[in-house]
């Protein structure tokens, strides 16, 4: 049994669609699950859910196996981080960390003392006595986390924590964030809408879309096997295009027709590839060849330097398609080429009723 278990729980705040929607989930002790998706999918909803501040329709919450259907916010122990995480300006750093221990009744000398260790834990000892306005915006973010942690709580809930950075102290917090999560063994939910931030800080990623979980696993599987177009899209691959099944099994699409390595699709179906962004070979479109299998005709529209490989973009019938190459790259914008991709970079969808 997981430590949190959500039971097949579901919230409606009107008579439009349920803004959570039959949702399971199991979370272990000591594991951090990010839950990524895009805005209005839900997240937050249901972390009210778990915190108390909200009851669902339907379902059960479950920690450490009690039902904590009865149970009010304050009596469940969890820890609640928010993107707009509401600090005292004018007070100093050590104070905004003491603030939830004082409600708690702490006395003195526990509470100076756990100030100064959640300080150390976040590495702002030496800015205890400094006041949180005069602190830059990295620090006041780890200050908020300190003060979240400092109570002890048995669940730490963070939604969007990072959300109003800018994209470089982004990528330093979030790992920073995971540290100082993994060194005190916390559970935490971690919510957020950037699929990078979800990799780098999720022991396991569950993706939400329209109130419902589409996919949980752990980064790489998410990465290689995404369950739907919509999480493959949301995970950041670009190249999904629609096209049905021959008789022989190939795959027909606008931009070539593919073959599948191992599966075999049922002839007449209307599906979605997704081509990987890897590139196995790349050449100028000799137009005599008839075009073989699992390559693309097109042109290339654009080269971005990225340091360690570069982006190519290619046009063809109207999509735009995106791959990496890590190698030698002779071409210029307006070329024609053709690329040849490996059938092992090829997943298949069967299209979802409407
Ligand atoms: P997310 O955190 O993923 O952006 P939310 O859980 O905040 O999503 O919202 C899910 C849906 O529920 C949205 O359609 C939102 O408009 C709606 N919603 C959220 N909170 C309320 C509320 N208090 N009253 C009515 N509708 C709400
Ligand atoms: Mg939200």
């Amino acid at each position: 049994m997981s430590l949190l278990e959500v039971i097949a729980v579901s919230k409606s705040y009107s008579l439009d669609a349920p803004a959570v929607r039959d949702v399971s989930l199991g979370i272990e002790d000591g594991e951090i699950l990010c839950l990524l998706g895009p805005s209005g999918c839900g997240k937050t909803t249901l972390l009210r859910m778990i915190a108390g501040l909200e009851r669902p329709d339907q379902g059960r919450i479950m920690f450490e196996g009690r039902d904590m259907g009865k149970v009010p916010p304050h009596e469940r122990g969890f820890g609640m981080m928010f993107q707009d995480f509401a600090l005292f300006p004018h007070k100093s750093v050590r104070e905004n960390v003491a603030f939830g221990l004082r409600m708690q009744h702490m006395a003195t000398p526990e509470l100076d003392r756990r100030v100064v260790a959640m300080l150390e834990l976040v590495d702002l000892a030496r800015l205890g006595e400094r006041q949180v306005a005069e602190i830059s915006g990295g620090e006041q973010q780890r200050v908020a986390l300190a003060r979240a942690l400092a109570p002890g709580p048995r669940l730490l809930m963070l939604d969007e924590p990072l959300g109003a950075l800018d994209r470089a102290l982004r990528e330093r917090l979030m790992l920073d964030a995971r540290a100082i999560l993994k060194r005190v063994g916390m559970t935490a939910i971690y919510v957020t809408h950037d699929q990078t931030e979800a990799f780098a800080v999720g022991d396991r990623l569950a993706v939400m879309n329209r109130g419902q979980i589409i996919q949980v696993g752990k980064p790489l599987m998410l990465y290689q096997q995404p369950a739907t177009p919509f999480v493959a899209k949301f995970l950041g691959f670009q190249n999904l295009v629609n096209g049905f099944v021959d008789e022989d099994g190939s795959i027909v699409t606008p931009v070539g027709h593919f073959r599948l390595r191992e599966s075999e699709p049922t002839p007449g179906k209307t599906v979605t590839l997704l081509i990987k962004p890897d590139i196995e070979a790349i050449s100028e479109n000799s137009q005599a060849v008839p075009q073989p299998e699992n390559t693309i005709d097109g042109t290339l529209d654009a080269v971005i330097f990225r340091g360690r490989y570069l982006q190519v973009w290619v046009s063809v019938q109207g999509y735009r398609l995106l791959f990496e190459e890590y190698g030698d790259f002779p071409f210029q914008p307006g070329d024609s080429i053709r690329l040849t991709v490996s059938s092992s970079q090829l997943l298949l969808y069967e299209s979802l009723p409407q």
